[in-house]
């Protein structure tokens, strides 16, 4: 098998993500929910703060992990990324700082031109590109086709801070006020992470995104002016829009996709790269059954379909109490999170914690 990815190595910057439902039940399957769990973050709330700092909220993150049956990990992307590199086997060939100009297939292989100018062949070409995929604009055309944009813009980046990670104490604290959230969160070896996620009804993503984040967030209390000083000395800030990919359909002869380039649940839904492990998990047990090539691809895309819209669904559903829109909004999200506290309180939040505990790869 040969892996083409257009970065110059495995990528350390990143965020925070669950991994969780089918990502955890794959990772299971793997043998590595060891190494992933000695480079989790054993998190157990996530308090929420006004911008004098002060505790209005908190997420139980305990309780979430008891409603997901402890199915739940708390990982930086980049650790993930490099744990399932770890267990790559060895007839996995990746070459770095390649992409795909071109794509040709006849009924028995698929030709792919390569950034390079040197072409290579197969018999199934798999889009693994993320949201903005290549591999779908070449065969599936524009992705304005696809993407649909849900009003939010999200940046994220890795710092160093010493104040700013003592004023953490420990914990992953998150700053709302109406359309704006930033979460700050320490790492190890004094490493503090941070994202932002704010509404904006610009779909395009600006030009110059230190200064973006610099005008959104400015004037914002609390550790959030020392976070925006970091901006310029950090090397790598992750920046997109908050959307989905929709497709009927995603397959054409020989070219499929997996994970966001067809499937992207967004950050609303927090279950991306779990879906991404369980698309892949079901296209390889589907490629196992060794049938004819048309019906194999069909049997995965009709296996992923209805899960991909129901957590896409539920996402949208999410957005105004993960990212409030108004200061009503944000009040009653803090007395629902209050209440979770209290005796028989935790089942009001039932339907939210316990949703996303499905699995695609189970009964595979
Ligand atoms: C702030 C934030 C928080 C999130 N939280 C969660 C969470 O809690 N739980 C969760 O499950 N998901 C979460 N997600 C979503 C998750 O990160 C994605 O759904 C997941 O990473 C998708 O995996 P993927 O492999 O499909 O795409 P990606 O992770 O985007 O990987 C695509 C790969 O393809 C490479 N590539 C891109 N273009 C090309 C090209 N032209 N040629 C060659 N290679 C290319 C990229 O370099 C990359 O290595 C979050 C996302 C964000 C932004």
């Amino acid at each position: 098998m040969l892996v083409l990815e257009i970065a110059s190595g495995l990528r350390e910057e990143g965020y925070a993500i669950d991994l969780m439902s089918s990502g955890y039940d794959v990772a299971k399957r793997m043998g590595i929910i060891p190494q992933l769990e000695a480079v989790q973050y054993p998190i157990s709330k996530i308090e929420n703060v006004n911008e004098r700092g002060e505790r209005e909220s908190e997420m139980n993150y305990d309780l979430f992990r008891r409603f997901q049956k402890g199915r739940l990990l708390a990982l930086m992307r980049g650790d993930l990324e490099r744990e399932l590199h770890t267990a790559l086997s060895d007839d996995v060939e990746i070459r770095y700082e390649l992409t795909i100009d071109d794509i040709q297939q006849c009924d028995s292989s698929v030709t792919v031109l390569l950034s390079d100018g040197t072409r290579e062949h197969g018999a199934l070409l798999v889009g693994a590109d993320g949201i903005h995929s290549r591999v779908r604009e070449l065969a599936f055309g524009d992705e304005r086709e696809f993407l649909r944009y849900l009003g939010y813009h999200t940046g994220a980046f890795i710092f160093e801070d010493e104040a700013v990670y003592r004023r953490l104490d420990g914990t992953f604290k998150n700053l709302t006020v109406p359309n704006r959230t930033i979460g700050c969160y320490p790492l190890r070896d004094g490493k503090l992470a941070t994202f932002f996620v704010h509404r904006t009804p610009v779909r395009e993503r600006p030009d110059d995104i230190r200064t973006a984040l610099r005008r959104t967030y400015g004037g914002l209390d609390w550790v959030i002016p020392d976070i925006l000083d970091h901006c310029d000395d950090v090397d790598n800030i992750y920046y997109d829009q908050v959307a989905q990919i929709e497709m009927p359909r995603w397959t054409w002869g020989r070219v499929t996709l997996v994970g966001d380039a067809c499937q992207a649940v967004s950050l609303l839904a927090g279950q991306g790269a779990s879906l991404a492990m369980g698309g892949a998990y079901v296209l390889a047990h589907e490629l196992r059954q060794d049938g004819p090539i048309e019906e194999t691809l069909a049997k995965y895309e009709a296996h992923m379909q209805p899960e991909i819209e129901k957590k896409q669904a539920a996402g949208r559903r999410a957005a105004k109490w993960l990212f409030p829109p108004s200061q009503h909004h944000i009040t009653v999200r803090n007395i629902a999170l209050k209440a979770t506290q209290f005796p028989g309180g935790a089942h009001l939040l039932k339907p939210i914690l316990e949703s996303g505990t499905e699995s695609v790869v189970e009964g595979l």
